[in-house]
């Protein structure tokens, strides 16, 4: 289950990322996952549990952004959001699309936190 091990990387991060923003406590984190990420939500947040577990992290939540998967079609001169992987063409112009511009995201947008006094 790479999920644990994804999920310890979101918490070691996090934690030095609250460490240094000298957070009290952790409320939530915020992290993007592209639809191509290769990413099973549920798998995540439940080894997100069991690797905040006896951290600052412990009880915090885990808000999973999903990402749409959106390629530049070199005709329209635009981007587009496509529903998956498997027809990489423009839904307008039915151009062949090979160049992905989001889906593939894995990382934390932002924490939730609690700021210690003083
Ligand atoms: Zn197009």
């Amino acid at each position: 289950m790479h999920e644990l091990s994804l999920a310890h990387g979101i918490v070691e991060q996090s934690l030095a990322t609250a460490e240094r923003l000298r957070a009290a406590r952790v409320v939530a984190v915020q992290l993007r996952v592209g639809r191509l990420a290769g990413v099973e939500a549920g798998a995540l947040l439940f080894s997100y549990d069991i690797a905040s577990q006896g951290t600052a992290l412990e009880g915090s939540r885990l808000d999973i952004i999903e990402v749409p998967l959106v390629v530049w079609c070199a005709h329209c001169l635009k981007e587009v959001e496509l529903p998956g992987i498997q027809r990489l063409r423009c839904p307008t112009c039915d151009t062949l699309c090979g160049e992905i511009r989001h889906g593939r995201e894995l990382e934390i947008a932002s924490l939730e936190i609690e700021e210690s006094d003083g």
